[in-house]
């Protein structure tokens, strides 16, 4: 199809936040080396950024404005940022204060790092920005995602909490400012939704907003997740809920071997909170992980297209569902198959998903995507242990769950 002229394009546009710096600098993670610069090669390889890409939504490339320091503050510790940010603090700094900021063991110190906390918690506060913007209903940074970040401190290799800074800046942005002449605010407050499918427990981002108050809260976290005694994160807070859990930090950990078919019944319970709880935004975490072939080999899932395959719930997520969404990315350790991934749900999120037979096309990386040269991440052979009574407890949880939300929200 022909691209409609500039001023009569109505089109809704998905916002893409990416830059050759921000490439550059989040290639250097210790944990995912030249993975950001696989990412958006490939997206760019694949056509994906071509204004003509797709006729339902059009993608618009934003380059991240790096966060200064009150930015970084409205979560992380002045203590803590003081001496990340400062390279020269970093290198003169004693084995015991790296460790009381976490940097050591997966967060070792690395060339580049306060600008990559900078960059990477800008580039997530730049995709709420431009949120703000009526026609822009979708911002993708798959550079953010950095979801076992803490307050005062790395975790897990996680330097910088974007996911909480962002969920505070939409906070911030979704607070109904009273009108001094229309008397007091009719209009509710906005609520956001944060769901998380990393393999990993969403710790960083549930400890942050985990209250136990018996208010309205208007910001619901929800992990999906593997968790067993002794797999990181250990948290309560990553168990599934009892009739004592704050329904609005939401778990629903999974056994190992969770495929498409276990991910379908589960995102039942997803759309029962969804519909409960009714987001204005949903900021969605999609760490890779947890697909088929991740080294982490705990998860047995598919990229798509099938119901409960990753790009099927972000389909459900990103097209069905109301209000705008932030897409952020997270854990993925097989760098190709995390460029596949995040340059698939781009195209799902444009809504024109690529058929998975899509040929890699020849692009710098090209031999890395041996041996099929597919776009797809097809599931492997192992054994799915969540077993029908297993999923069935779940469900009977989220039962109670849903009314405990659906009671705090009438109020
Ligand atoms: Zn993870």
């Amino acid at each position: 199809m022909s691209a409609p002229s500039a001023e009569s394009d109505t089109r809704p546009i998905a916002a893409y936040v990416a830059s050759l710096e921000l490439m550059k600098i989040s290639s250097l993670l210790p944990s995912n080396e030249n993975r950001s610069t696989m990412v958006h090669t490939l997206a760019r390889a694949l056509g994906l950024f071509s204004k003509d890409f797709s006729p339902t939504r059009t993608i618009a490339l934003v380059p991240p404005q790096s966060a200064g320091f009150t930015e970084l503050n409205t979560y992380h510790t002045k203590e803590y940022l003081d001496f990340i940010l400062d390279p020269q603090t970093v290198a003169n700094g004693s084995d015991a204060t790296k460790a009381e900021f976490g940097l050591r063991d997966d967060c070792p110190p690395f060339e580049g790092m306060s600008d990559y906390v900078r960059l990477v918690g800008g580039a997530s506060l730049t995709a709420v920005k431009m949120l703000r913007q009526p026609r822009c209903d979708v911002a993708i940074c798959w550079d953010g995602g950095r979801h076992h970040a803490q307050k005062a401190q790395a975790a897990g290799f996680c330097y910088v909490a974007d996911c909480t800074l962002a969920l505070m800046a939409l906070r911030r942005l979704t607070q109904p400012s009273p009108s001094p002449t229309a008397g007091p605010t009719v209009a509710r407050k906005m609520r956001t939704m944060y769901l998380d499918l990393d393999l990993h427990f969403s710790d960083g981002v549930s400890h942050a907003f985990h209250q136990t108050s018996t208010g309205s809260p208007h910001l619901l976290t929800f992990s999906i997740h593997h968790a067993a005694p002794g797999f990181f994160p250990v948290s309560p807070l990553a168990a599934q809920p009892t009739a004592n859990t704050d329904p609005f930090t939401l778990s629903l950990p999974l056994c190992p071997g969770a495929s498409n078919r276990t991910f379908a019944r589960a995102w039942q319970c997803v759309e029962r909170v969804r519909e409960a709880f009714d987001p204005d935004y949903v900021v969605l975490q999609c760490g890779v992980d947890g697909l088929a072939g991740d080294p982490c080999a705990i998860f047995n899932w598919s990229l798509g297209p099938n119901e409960g395959s990753l790009g099927w719930c972000v389909g459900k997520v990103v097209n069905e569902w109301r209000g705008k969404k932030l897409l952020l990315g997270g854990g993925g350790y097989d760098s190709p198959n995390a460029a596949r991934a995040w340059a698939y749900l781009t195209s799902v999120a444009l809504g024109e998903p690529l058929s998975l037979d899509t040929p890699i096309p020849d692009h710098p990386y090209f031999p890395l995507y041996a041996p099929s040269f597919l776009l797809d991440v097809p599931a492997g052979n192992m054994q799915d242990q969540n077993s029908d009574d297993y999923l069935r407890a779940v469900e009977e949880a989220f039962d109670s769950v849903v009314a405990t939300i659906g009671e705090r929200i009438a109020k």
